[in-house]
C-alpha cells in the first residue's frame, strides 16, 4: 500500500468536498446556480495586455528558458510601479523577483527561512497557503486570531515569549482576504518596530492593494521607515488586472530575504514565460482609467449587494476594499450549516468562514465576481428564506 508523506498527511481536511459534490449534482440537473464562492474575476483581462502578449509570443527570444529572477525589464517595471504607486524605491537587481503567481512565492517562501521546529505566525481566518507553506517546510504554524472587535488585525503582542523565540516569519494580508479589512499606518509601524526588535521577518501579502473604493489607498508595508530591514511583500497581477489565469506576480523588499526566496525558486522552477512577463510590463503601465474602470465595477457591485443584504437583516462587515463581503451567519446556524442551506434552498454557492480557519467560524464569504443583477438575484433568493 502506498503511503503519503507526513507533510501531505498534515494538510488540513478539504472542507469544500461536500459543497463541490452538491454543486455538481445541481449543475447536472440544470439548476441555475449563482456561484459566489471563488475569488476569481469574471471580467476579461484588459485588451492592451492581451495585445502585448500576442506580440510577445511571436518573439523567438522568449521561446527559450527565462531568467530565474525575471527579466530585468520586468523587475525594472515593478520598481517603477512601486515608486509611482507607493513612493517606495526598489533596486530592480536585488530587491525584486518575478513569481509564477504570488501563490507560488508564498508557498515556497518558508523553505528559505524555516527549519523543522521553527514557528510561522499565521493569521486565522486567512488565505490557506501561509499555513500550508509552513507545514511543507516542516515549520509549525502558530495561529493569530483575527477578531472583528480588533478590526480583524492580529494581536501579535499577545503571542507568548516561548513561541516568539522560535518564530521566523509573521504573515499579514491587508486589504484582507477573506474579511475585507484594511490596516492603518499605525498598525504597520508597530508591527515593523516589534518585528525588528525580535528579528522576525514580516511577510506582507498585498494582492488586493488596487482593490479599494475609498479616498485612502491601501499602503505598502515598505512605506514604513525601517521596513526594508525586515520585510518582504508579495504582489499579484491576478486581482488588479483580472489575470488569475496568467500566473504572474512578484516579491519585493529586503535584498537578503528576496535572495532567499530566489535560491529556493532557482532549484524548483525556471522562471515564468517571458512573453507573460512582457504582458505584465504592459499591465503595470496601463493608464490609470483602465484600472479605475475595473474598480468601478466592483464598487458598484459592492454597494448594491451590501445594501441588499443589510436590507434583509444580514450583518455585513463594513469595508471599502477587496471584492469580498464578510457576512455573519444568522443566529442558530454554524458557517457550514448556513452555507449548506444557501446551496440547498437558494442554489447559491458561498464559502463558509471556517474554510479559512477555525476563527472564521460564524461568518461566510461572498465574492463579488458575478454581475450586479446576479448578486441582486442571489439577495432576492436569500430574502425568500425569511431568516
Ligand atoms: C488570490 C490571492 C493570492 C494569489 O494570487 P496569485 O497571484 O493568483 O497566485 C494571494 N493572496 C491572496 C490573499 C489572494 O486572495
Amino acid at each position: 500500500m502506498l503511503e503519503y508523506s507526513q507533510r501531505i498527511k498534515s494538510l488540513p481536511p478539504y472542507l469544500f468536498a461536500q459543497i463541490d459534490k452538491k454543486k455538481r449534482e445541481k449543475l447536472v440537473q440544470g439548476v441555475d446556480i449563482i456561484d459566489l464562492g471563488v475569488g476569481d474575476p469574471d471580467i476579461p483581462t484588459p485588451k492592451p495586455i492581451v495585445e502585448a502578449m500576442k506580440r510577445a509570443v511571436e518573439k523567438p527570444e522568449h521561446h527559450r528558458y527565462p531568467s530565474y529572477e525575471g527579466m530585468f525589464s520586468f523587475r525594472q517595471a515593478v520598481a517603477d510601479w512601486y515608486k509611482r504607486r507607493f513612493g517606495v524605491e526598489l533596486d530592480p537587481e536585488k530587491e525584486v523577483v518575478a513569481l509564477i503567481g504570488s501563490k507560488e512565492g508564498i508557498a515556497h517562501f518558508p523553505l528559505a527561512f524555516v527549519n523543522p521546529g521553527d514557528v510561522v505566525l499565521c493569521p486565522d481566518p486567512a488565505y490557506p497557503v501561509y499555513k500550508i507553506g509552513t507545514l511543507f517546510a516542516g515549520g509549525e504554524p502558530y495561529l493569530m486570531p483575527l477578531r472583528e472587535e480588533n478590526g480583524f488585525l492580529p494581536d501579535f503582542r499577545s503571542v507568548p515569549e516561548e513561541v516568539l523565540r522560535r518564530a521566523k516569519i509573521i504573515w499579514v494580508n491587508y486589504p484582507n482576504n477573506p474579511t475585507s479589512a484594511t490596516a492603518s499606518k499605525e498598525f504597520y509601524e508597530e508591527l515593523i518596530a516589534w518585528a525588528r526588535e525580535r528579528n522576525i521577518i514580516v511577510a506582507s501579502d498585498l494582492a488586493y492593494s488596487e482593490m479599494y473604493f475609498g479616498e485612502e489607498k491601501p499602503m505598502s508595508i515598505l512605506q514604513i521607515d525601517g521596513a526594508k530591514e525586515i520585510a518582504i511583500e508579495f504582489h499579484s497581477f491576478s486581482k488588479t488586472f483580472n489575470m488569475t489565469g496568467w500566473r504572474i506576480g512578484m516579491a519585493v523588499g529586503n535584498a537578503d530575504i528576496v535572495a532567499g526566496l530566489g535560491k529556493v525558486k532557482t532549484n524548483v522552477d525556471s522562471g515564468q514565460f517571458q512573453a507573460i512577463q512582457e504582458a505584465a510590463i504592459t499591465a503595470l503601465s496601463l493608464p490609470e482609467d483602465e484600472v479605475q474602470k475595473i474598480r468601478d465595477v466592483y464598487r458598484n457591485r459592492r454597494e448594491a449587494m451590501v445594501s441588499a443584504l443589510r436590507g434583509i437583516g444580514l450583518e455585513v462587515y463594513s469595508s471599502d476594499a477587496t471584492f469580498y463581503l464578510w457576512v455573519k451567519v444568522p443566529k442558530g446556524y454554524t458557517s457550514a450549516d448556513f452555507v449548506a442551506k444557501l446551496l440547498d434552498e437558494c442554489s447559491i454557492v458561498c464559502t463558509p468562514g471556517n474554510g479559512f480557519g477555525e476563527y472564521g467560524e460564524g461568518y461566510f464569504r461572498i465574492s463579488l465576481t458575478v454581475p450586479t443583477e446576479r448578486l441582486l438575484e442571489a439577495a432576492e433568493r436569500i430574502r425568500k428564506l425569511k431568516l
